[in-house]
């Protein structure tokens, strides 16, 4: 028996995904009849942590949907902002770690994993603590146990951060979370932490603060100037 063939069009923000010969406004595929949408989406290399609406002649499907002979399908992109079924809390792959700094400077919840653990264990973590699993990795974003997912477009951090920002809209509250650690900081007398402090230091800053997780001490000052103009244009643009 001849295999259904649908015709299948993706968004223009998926395009990237497909190999060069599907990148195109229409493509004709054939289907086994018995695989779902959401599977032949994925099959195409488009992660499903992508995907928005899904349209069968123009009606909406669930990607459980198993396409038939001469089905019309539109696969659009995710909405931005996304909603998640919760706080907006981050758990980053190896490969980012200068991503979850920056979450972190924001004060944005951001868990990152400095060893590769695998694919299982960072989806379990994903599951565990109900974090958006960040990745450029397409393999780890089709893991089922995700609480969910989202790819990492750009390999620059500053285009990396506008993206997330954008998409989630997670609350921005600067210089409370530990850069190191992920931790909460709290404001600290200078002299709790004097000891900890070279001599210049302590002459110069009045404002501190610890984190209540690995005891890292944190002042402002001149040379947080970088550190300044991430903050700044991030309220700027997403507070
Ligand atoms: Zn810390």
């Amino acid at each position: 028996m001849e295999k259904p063939q649908i015709t299948i069009g993706f968004a223009a923000d998926l395009q990237v995904f497909l190999a060069a010969a599907q990148r195109r406004e229409q493509s004709v595929v054939r289907v086994d009849g018995v695989s779902t949408l959401g599977h032949v989406v994925e099959s195409l290399g488009v992660p499903l942590t992508e995907v928005g609406e899904l349209l069968v002649d123009d009606r909406p499907v669930r990607p459980g949907h198993i396409p038939a002979q001469g089905e019309r399908v539109a696969v659009r992109g995710v909405e931005r902002p996304q909603r998640l079924p919760g706080p907006a809390r981050f758990l980053l792959d190896v490969h980012l770690g200068t991503l979850a700094r920056r979450l972190r400077l924001l004060g944005v919840d951001a868990a990152y994993e400095n060893l590769d653990i695998g694919d299982a264990a960072l989806a379990t973590r994903s599951a565990a603590e109900q974090r958006v699993m960040l990745s450029r990795d397409r393999g780890l974003l089709r893991r089922r146990e995700l609480w969910a997912g989202a790819y990492i477009y750009s390999h620059r951090p500053a285009e990396q951060l506008r993206d997330v920002l954008s998409r989630f809209t997670p609350a921005l509250a600067p210089w409370t979370r530990c850069t190191a650690c992920n931790g909460l900081l709290e404001q600290t007398a200078k002299a709790a932490v004097q000891e900890r402090l070279a001599h210049g230091t302590e002459r110069n800053y009045d404002a501190f603060a610890q984190c209540t997780d690995c005891g890292q001490v944190y002042w402002r000052g001149a040379h947080h100037a970088r550190l300044d103009a991430i903050v700044e244009e991030a309220l700027r643009e997403y507070a």
